[in-house]
């Protein structure tokens, strides 16, 4: 019997703790735990932390800040006696500007005034690794899409987590194995764009602690292996207005849909630098794995950038493929709809979709399709986010915070290469990425 399990099983079902969680500004899940009994404590008045101390938040010569918890995100962690909440977070009172989830809850109030609620579904791959020490993964299973190997701990983990998914807010709804060694995908019912960035942080959270009770790691860095597919973590999209899904149309998708592709297309670059945040991110983005590398769209195509998945009824949607987990869901949902309701508001067609695999067409081919290249790294998509507006306002004055905090990564990547000989362009993925990314 796994250790969650068996502490479930001593556990009365009654939270002592509450656990109040916010996110950085990379997406990783922050916060601390006080007694149950200052719920109400925490809800009103808010308790007050250090933002020096928080990635990409304050200066430590301004730094008190203040968390209150949103009652709606309450859940209890079945095997520990402690509760979960989501919050925002404030300073002297008023909103935080970086607050991630704050952001992305202003857009979609932005969103609410033109009628319109946004809908995403995820798709988030994981790799399982043994690891004792040191950063030689080995990989417990040799599996590869769908396969449904019988000696395989990974179903039985994968099984554990859709076990304890409702517990956190969460439904699942399809357990397989990813193309990679070891590499997995669980999909979890769709919501509102707020819900949904709330699901991933929990889900995260939730695969991680089950794996590490069966004695594995859970890993969702964009490329963990070189020469294995990354994992992704693709964005569902449909816009609702009035109970009805606008993009469904006559004949496949409706106008807004195309529209909506239009703009993401438009501000694809600058989006990478939020969907795909880490320096790890662009060693995915390669031919040959089912990731995208340029800008194009198509339907049943799956090495496009955005793909129009075949529908029934409502479910019409677009599928954006680039995000990878990694992405700080807030940030990232925030940007792309910002960038996709662009798209409508200036009525951009999309170039001509591409059904072919663009992998395989030779550079002439894409030029006249008029088929741009993705950011090869994570500082050619910083320089592309300076220069769009439309991005950059998605995250008011936090652009400063992301720029600032995402420029010292690199540069710090930068360093690590130089001090090692490795070459500036390898696509190897390197310890540094490891210890940095390992636990996204
Ligand atoms: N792992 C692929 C990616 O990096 C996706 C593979 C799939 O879901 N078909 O996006
Ligand atoms: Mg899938
Ligand atoms: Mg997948
Ligand atoms: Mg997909």
């Amino acid at each position: 019997m796994n250790e969650i399990k068996s502490a479930k099983s001593v556990f009365s079902g009654k939270s002592r703790f509450l656990q109040l969680v916010f996110v950085d500004i990379d997406g990783m899940a922050k916060g601390m735990e006080v007694p149950i009994e200052r719920y109400e404590d925490v809800v009103k008045e808010g308790i007050s932390f250090d933002g020096s101390s928080i990635p990409g938040f304050q200066g430590i010569e301004d730094s008190d800040l203040t968390f209150k918890a949103d009652p709606d995100t309450y859940v209890e962690v079945p095997w520990e006696e402690v509760a979960k909440v989501f919050g925002y977070i404030y300073k002297n009172r008023e909103p935080y500007y970086a607050d991630p989830r704050r952001i992305l809850k202003s857009v979609t109030e932005d969103l609410q005034k033109e009628g319109i609620t946004a809908y995403i579904g995820v798709e988030p791959e994981f790799y399982l690794f043994e690891k004792n020490g040191s950063w030689e993964l080995k990989l417990p299973d040799g599996g590869g899409y769908f396969d449904l190997l019988g000696l395989d701990k990974a179903r039985e983990i994968k099984r554990a987590i859709a076990h304890y998914m409702p517990s956190f807010k969460l439904i699942p709804e399809v357990l397989h194995h990813e193309v990679g060694p070891g590499q997995h995908e669980i999909g979890f019912r769709f919501a509102d764009a707020l819900t949904t960035a709330d699901n991933i942080v929990r889900f995260k959270y939730l695969v991680k602690a089950v794996a590490e009770s069966y004695g594995l790691y859970a890993t969702f860095m964009p490329k963990p292996l070189f020469g294995q597919p990354g994992n992704g973590m693709h964005f569902h999209i449909s816009l609702w207005n009035d109970g009805k899904n606008i993009f469904v149309g006559d004949n496949g998708v409706s106008e807004e849909a195309l529209y909506f592709i239009g703009g993401i297309l438009e501000h694809a670059k600058a989006l990478t630098a939020i969907t795909n945040p880490t320096v790890n991110s662009y060693k995915r983005l390669v031919p040959g794995y089912e990731a995208p590398v340029y800008i194009s769209w198509g339907y049943a195509n799956r090495s496009a950038l955005v793909r129009i998945p075949a529908y029934k009824g409502n479910s019409a949607r677009i599928e954006y493929r680039a995000p990878d987990p990694s992405t700080n869901p807030y940030f990232a949902f925030a940007t792309v709809l910002k960038a996709g309701m662009d798209g409508i508001r200036r009525q951009i067609e999309p170039s001509a979709h591409v059904e072919e695999n663009v992998y395989e067409l030779d550079d002439k081919a894409r030029a006249l399709l008029g088929v741009e290249t993705l950011p090869s790294t994570l500082a050619v998509a910083l320089e592309a986010l300076k220069k769009d507006k439309v991005v950059k306002e998605a995250l008011g004055k936090a652009y400063h915070n992301f720029i600032k905090y995402k420029t010292k990564e690199w540069e710090a990547y930068q360093e690590y290469l130089e001090r090692k000989g490795i070459p500036m362009d390898s696509m190897e993925v390197t310890e540094w990425e490891l210890e940095r990314y390992f636990y996204v």
